[in-house]
């Protein structure tokens, strides 16, 4: 295996202990699971693969900083102070954070940088939002005041995956203790080293002891320990459908805790007939399902092309797939990296492997032949509905184009999978796509006339996914009310009890 620049190797061992009452502690186990660089194949790290006596700390360490009201007790405003404190101090130690995600997981480590700098933006704006607070007066008339008050839930878990690892842990942190909660964070064990420095980050930054445990662990072990827990009032999930639906039943069986999964998409990009050869749009289209080597939950895999578009915009998109090339992700201009693991690059081949023999493969990029994580990126033609590459997600660089007549046929199209993620719609004419964007199941909707990057303010849109990519409001204001509980409360004053 290749070896990495110098600059790219760690300075110091990571710190795998896990974060309880804002401290670094050691597990009560000696139980370990391995991290290693699917670039190199190289080990990173030996981490605690935490069981439930860990759990059981974290939950109890989260349940008395809420109850002491340290965090729960403060306004709106001043969580919104602390947590911007502490977005600032991530964005300080971002290149330090990357270096860790991109390690572990592939990623292209300018790509985990900016997806760093831009969560902690994104979390900063949100405390914004949210210094207002969320309580809604509802009316005052005479004697009498009616007020929503949007209450914390207490206890949430947050359980994440791993192809974002801190961005994702990012968004949970915010919304979940923006809203008052106490939070314990399972990350993903493909790569856990840089959400654990979140704990560090967070106590440096003035966050109550408690307010936020760590614990990190195989799916089984610590995952399942949150899931079942009876102490944990709410569970935030990023990942896989397969394992949303064992929350569920797991939810169901202990204490019936609240929900919010955010699970996998098989999302479309539908590309309207006005379009004829825009600039750019066939490099947008691509990086819409290549950003991330694919591993994107709202990856545009499945591209929709008006038939009258088809034949002209079709091999311009073919040939930038087969320009792409996947390598270091440590070179500084290097745009994919391999795949997270061997186990999900064998995942990605036995997906594709499942093409119909109707679906044609029209354009294949290339790799560096490095690494046994490398996937090349492949562009199939497809006309089944039906076909796996349709219906199932694959999570890596790979799409399948399909032709539709009309408006009619492209919606049907896009809603005929089990997901309902995000898609993406380009027309020149934005008047048609408003009533388009109704009709389509899907959590966040990009209608664009434009290929440049949307403005900064985009990362504050809220959205819910639809069908079998779970519930439960993401960014924004409303993504923070998500993890409270509305208590109405009247208050009258007649003067009648003696
Ligand atoms: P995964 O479901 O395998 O794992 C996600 C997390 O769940 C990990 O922390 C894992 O340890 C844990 N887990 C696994 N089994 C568990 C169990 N039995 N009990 C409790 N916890 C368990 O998913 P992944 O491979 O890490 O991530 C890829 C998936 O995540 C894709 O489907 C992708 O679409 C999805 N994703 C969705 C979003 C979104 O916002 N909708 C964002 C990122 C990723």
């Amino acid at each position: 295996m290749p070896e990495l620049p110098p600059a790219a190797q760690p300075s110091h061992p990571p710190d795998t202990r896990l974060v309880v009452a804002g401290e670094r502690v050691q597990p009560s186990a000696a139980d370990c699971f391995r991290v290693t660089d699917p670039w190199t194949g190289g080990l990173l790290a030996e981490v605690p693969d935490c069981g439930a006596p860990d759990v059981d700390r974290a939950v109890a360490a989260a349940r008395l900083a809420f109850e002491s009201a340290s965090w729960a007790g403060l306004s709106t405003g001043q969580r919104a102070d602390l947590l911007s404190a502490f977005a600032a101090r991530v964005a300080a130690r971002a290149p330090e954070l990357a270096m860790l995600d991109s390690r572990q997981m592939g990623m292209p480590l300018a790509l985990a940088e900016a997806s760093i700098q831009g969560a902690a933006a994104a979390l900063s704006a949100q405390a914004d939002q949210a210094r207002a607070g969320l309580d809604v007066r509802l009316s005052s008339a005479g004697t009498a005041l009616a007020v929503a008050a949007a209450r914390p839930l207490g206890v949430v878990a947050a359980i994440t995956a791993w192809n974002f690892p801190v961005p994702i842990a990012l968004g949970r942190i915010g919304a979940v203790l923006l809203a008052g909660n106490s939070l314990v964070l399972k990350p993903s064990e493909i790569a856990p080293l840089g959400c654990l420095r979140l704990g560090d980050l967070a106590a440096e930054a003035g966050i109550p002891s408690g307010v936020l445990n760590i614990v990190p662990g195989r799916g089984t072990t610590a995952g399942a320990a949150l899931a079942s827990h009876g102490d944990v009032d709410a569970l935030a999930f990023t990942g896989s459908t397969a394992t949303g639906r064992l929350l569920m039943q797991a939810a169901g069986a202990s204490n019936l805790k609240r929900l919010h999964l955010e699970c996998g998409g098989k999302s479309p990009q539908i590309l309207f007939d006005d379009l004829g050869d825009a600039k750019g749009l066939a490099g947008a289209v691509v990086a819409g399902f290549t950003h991330n080597s694919g591993q994107l939950c709202t990856a545009g895999s499945r591209i929709l092309i008006h038939e009258t578009l088809f034949d002209r915009l079709l091999p311009l998109i073919a040939e930038r797939v087969a320009a792409l090339s996947t390598g270091n992700p440590m070179a500084p201009e290097q745009l994919l990296g391999p795949l997270a693991s061997r186990a999900h690059t064998a995942t990605v081949e036995r997906l594709v492997g499942q093409a119909l023999p109707g679906d044609r493969c029209v354009a294949e990029g290339q790799t560096s032949g490095r690494s046994a994580c490398e996937f090349a990126p492949r562009l199939f033609v497809g006309e089944d509905p039906a076909s796996p590459l349709v219906q199932q997600e694959l999570f890596g660089p790979v799409a399948i184009a399909t032709r539709f007549r009309d408006p009619d046929d492209a919606i049907r199209l896009a809603n005929a999978t089990p997901y309902g993620l995000s898609a993406t719609l380009w027309s020149r004419d934005m008047a048609a796509l408003m009533p388009l964007a109704h009709r389509l199941k899907a959590g966040f909707v990009i209608a664009s006339d434009s290929v440049s990057p949307a403005d900064p303010g985009v990362s504050a849109l809220p959205g819910e996914p639809a069908g079998q990519s779970g519930f439960g409001v993401e960014g924004g204001l409303q993504g923070v009310a998500a993890f409270t509980r509305l208590q109405g409360v009247l208050f009258q004053s007649k003067g009648t009890l003696q």
